[in-house]
């Protein structure tokens, strides 16, 4: 069987050297995306993706704002959904994504995020997809992230 999820989110977008991580790249010194962990948009919007998918919750549930999860780095929550979630009952079939950033261009990155992604998900590279977005003058102040995700269920001859 196959599921599909959605995830969203949102950042403010500021000026100072904390750094601008997208799917755990580094992408700016000069920009940092306001959160209670990195404020890794992108990140954040794959866990509420595979957890739509998975019909297992939302990334609120999971991490928390809470001391734990204050500075974290997101890139772990990948690491955790694949071994709590998705362990032996789906299977990644493919991530697809838009992320919109006005201040930064995505492009030059774009070979690091999806390896950094693929990585941490433990999928093949052509498994997930980024399109960066410049959003033409209307997200100034943001970054935003779609994610859409394809699960197959294990054990039923479709994954
Ligand atoms: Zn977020």
């Amino acid at each position: 069987m196959y599921r599909t999820g959605i995830g969203y989110d949102i950042h403010p977008l500021k000026q100072g050297n904390k750094g601008l991580y997208v799917g755990g790249i580094k992408v700016s010194d000069l920009y940092y995306a306001e959160g209670h962990s990195d404020g890794d948009a992108l990140v954040h919007a794959i866990v509420d993706a595979v957890l739509g998918a998975s019909g297992k919750g939302n990334i609120g549930m999971f991490f928390p704002e809470n001391f734990e999860n204050l500075n974290r780095r997101s890139l772990e929550f990948l690491e955790y959904l694949c071994s709590e979630i998705l362990s032996g009952d789906f299977e990644i079939v493919n991530i697809d994504s838009v992320v919109i950033v006005e201040k930064i261009r995505l492009l030059p990155y774009l070979e690091k995020i999806t390896e950094s992604i693929a990585k941490a998900l433990g999928i093949e590279r052509s498994k997930f997809n980024l399109k960066p977005k410049s959003g033409n003058g209307f997200f100034a102040n943001s970054i935003q992230a779609y994610v859409t995700c394809l699960l197959a269920t294990r054990g039923d001859g479709s994954a």
